[in-house]
């Protein structure tokens, strides 16, 4: 690792949470107090922006956001506000650098459009090359993935799902990984999420982050990389990632 930021409290770190009103199903909460916690043990400076329904004036100051699920109910009452109040700045942020972090239906939202069930269509942003269908069944259980993510060690992430959306790539978006157990995007092409540039679309609630620590780590080092904030040194993450093993080994006895 590199010159550690430790003990170096000017360095800021600010979380923006994307309709952390609506957006927040199955304790997706749990990924900002791991974001803003994990920061404060790297010895950064941690803000947390909590971005509702209208216009921001501060998402440029953002280093990561996140963009928890909800239900068809919750997207509905928040697509439109996403193309007109955050689309722009939210581009903008993320070709600064900035990293973005969407569950589920904040995934959904991100690709050019949710459709729901009963066949309503939700728009979406674009910034991420898919769509997304909702069947009647849901996918709901345990997953585990295998990342395709340069350096991500352990290659694993284990969560929970919990959705009827089928989302399908287009040629822009590459998959976040194979699934190993579970349903991930669509139950068909075994693909889970979606890492395009400096934004990541997953399935995975649980919440995900505590049990991926990793992950975060990734995500708030990418977000510091354009600020050459240096390495962030490892912390132990002995408690975490006997959780994250306690979760594979059960996946191994199915
Ligand atoms: N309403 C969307 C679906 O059912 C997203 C659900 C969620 O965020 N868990 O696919």
């Amino acid at each position: 690792m590199g010159a550690p930021i430790l003990g170096n409290m000017s360095q800021k770190f600010t979380v923006g949470w994307l309709y952390s009103d609506l957006m927040n199903i199955y304790g997706d909460r749990g990924n900002i107090l791991t974001l803003l916690k994990r920061a404060e043990w790297h010895g950064l400076e941690t803000n947390l922006v909590e971005l509702q329904r209208g216009p921001h004036p501060k998402m440029e100051e953002v280093d990561v956001f996140f963009f928890g699920g909800g239900q068809d109910r919750e997207q509905a009452l928040i697509y439109d506000d996403l193309k007109e109040f955050k689309h722009e700045s939210l581009q903008k942020a993320v070709s600064n650098g900035a990293q973005v972090l969407a569950v589920c239906g904040g995934y959904q939202l991100l690709g050019h459009y949710y459709q729901t069930a009963e066949g309503e269509r939700f728009d979406g942003i674009g910034l991420m090359d898919v769509t997304t269908q909702a069947g009647r069944k849901r996918f709901i259980g345990d997953v585990v993935v295998q990342t395709n993510i340069e350096g991500l060690r352990p290659k694993t992430l284990v969560g929970f799902e919990n959705h009827s959306g089928r989302t399908f790539l287009g040629p822009d978006a590459k998959p976040l990984g194979k699934v190993v157990m579970g349903k991930g995007n669509n139950g068909s092409d075994k693909t889970e999420g979606t890492v395009q540039g400096g934004i990541i679309g997953t399935y995975l609630h649980g919440s995900l982050l505590p049990k991926n620590p990793h992950l975060a780590d990734y995500l708030i080092a990418r977000a510091l990389r354009r600020r050459e904030a240096g390495a962030l040194s490892p912390l132990d993450d002995s408690a975490e990632l006997a959780a994250h093993d306690w979760i594979l080994r059960r996946a191994q006895r199915r």
